[in-house]
């Protein structure tokens, strides 16, 4: 970074003020992860240069040639991970791959289901906030008693609205999603089914969770979450769709593709395929494993019970702290997670009664089963027993046994 040290040393400054807080802190948040240097380097990289609008072969600029041999290595290597007939790489984020499946098969005021923001769904699953609750008529499903889908209310409410669309997948949801219980829902209705799985991607391309890809008619996904690539989004469809999902993304809500995010995302699915990646993603279903349990035993409540994937949520009705108070108290001990509201949260969004945590950053950093115990123990410290000064002690000694991209004098 020595050329942008001196070109604008305020940017430079904050960079290097939020790499050492990357190095300081415990990532929990569930949907970020830790890229490889080789993922960071296509990204900043003269790829930024190239307009590249329309597809392989067939683009609305000259000198695209490159460009083209980038999109269609992301492609393939994005259909050898999941399989599926056809894909699109070019949303710059999950939430443009979803809005782009939706303008591709959906009318304003057609009916769709999506699962509940507050029970684990995403905003762009139908929240009156998002483009997608606003210009669909989105009916909600949830979870149970048990904290888990209640897939016989998603198929009772499935024959009463008859939605052209279902979508499928979450941002908080600790458990195994049965994909192929959405199928026999949507053929049930004549639905089509989408999958978003953004959060649980990683665990899909290493086998480690039902592949929707084998029963849905769209999955979108995030690259950046437990995949472990750059900011944003891609699309996986069958080829009966191909054109109409290419169209939805290129001119339908979008300009010119961001061809270095693309290059990167390449990056990261080469990744995806290699063996030590599995290792990887059976390490973080582990540590969730392992954290689940060891805050189990100091008697904090998980909605659902424990954890299936990544990721845990926290559920503090039995503590006398919500889940916003939580999130400031491990921050003081360098621990990151967000606050998350629990199904039928008494508080609300915006101070919660829960926190979510994730594995995926902590377990690229390097962390096995035993630092879960000395993580559970940190948050007990820090939310139980308010000593954040201990706490504190636990982290530093983790994040020094696990450096972060020090070999690399990242901001030197
Ligand atoms: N879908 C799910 C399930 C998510 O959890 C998220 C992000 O949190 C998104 C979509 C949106 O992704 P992005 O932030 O890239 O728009």
């Amino acid at each position: 970074f020595e050329h942008l040290k001196v070109t604008d040393p305020e940017i430079y400054a904050s960079m290097k003020r939020e790499l050492e807080r990357q190095q300081r802190n415990i990532e929990l948040i569930a949907s970020e992860n830790i890229v490889s240097v080789a993922v960071m380097e296509t990204m900043g990289s003269h790829l930024t240069n190239k307009y590249a609008e329309g597809y392989s072969g067939r683009r609305y600029y000259g000198g695209c040639e490159h460009i083209d041999e980038i999109e269609t290595l992301a492609i393939d290597r994005l259909l050898e991970i999941f399989g599926g007939e056809h894909a699109n790489v070019q949303p710059h984020s999950g939430a443009n791959a979803n809005l782009a499946v939706y303008f591709a098969m959906l009318k304003p005021g057609d009916k769709v289901m999506g699962m509940n923001l507050s029970q684990g769904g995403h905003l762009t699953h139908g929240s009156p906030v998002n483009i997608s609750g606003k210009y669909f008529d989105f009916t909600e499903y949830g979870v149970g008693e048990d904290g888990r889908i209640d897939y016989d209310e998603v198929r009772r409410i499935a024959l009463e609205v008859k939605p052209k669309m279902i979508v499928a997948g979450a941002s908080a949801y600790p458990r195994e999603i049965d994909f192929k219980k959405f199928r026999e829902v949507a053929d049930e209705v004549g639905a089509y089914l989408m999958v978003d799985m953004a959060h649980i991607a990683g665990l899909v391309a290493a086998g480690l969770h039902q592949n929707p890809v084998e029963v849905a008619d769209f999955v979108t996904t995030t690259t950046h979450k437990t995949l472990r690539g750059p900011r944003g989004g891609v699309i996986i469809c069958k080829e009966k769709y191909a054109k109409a999902i290419d169209k939805a993304v290129f001119p339908g809500i979008q300009g010119g593709p961001l061809e270095h995010i693309i290059a990167s995302k390449a990056v990261c699915f080469k990744e995806a395929l290699q063996p030590e990646y599995k290792a990887y993603q059976t390490q973080v279903v582990k540590n969730a494993k392992k954290l689940a349990e060891e805050l189990l035993k100091r008697d904090f409540k998980l909605v659902g019970g424990g954890t299936d994937n990544h990721l845990l949520l926290l559920d503090f009705t039995n503590k006398n702290i919500t889940g916003k108070e939580a999130e400031k108290l491990l921050d003081e001990a360098y621990i990151t997670v967000n606050k998350n509201a629990i199904p039928n949260d008494p508080h609300g969004a915006n101070v919660t009664s829960g926190i979510r945590i994730g594995t995926p950053a902590v377990t690229t950093r390097g962390m096995v089963e035993e630092d879960m115990t000395t993580i559970a123990e940190a948050i007990d410290l820090c939310l139980t027993h308010k000593d954040q000064d201990k706490a504190r002690e636990l982290v530093i000694g983790l994040t020094k046994k696990y450096p972060l991209y020090e070999e690399y004098n990242l901001m030197d």
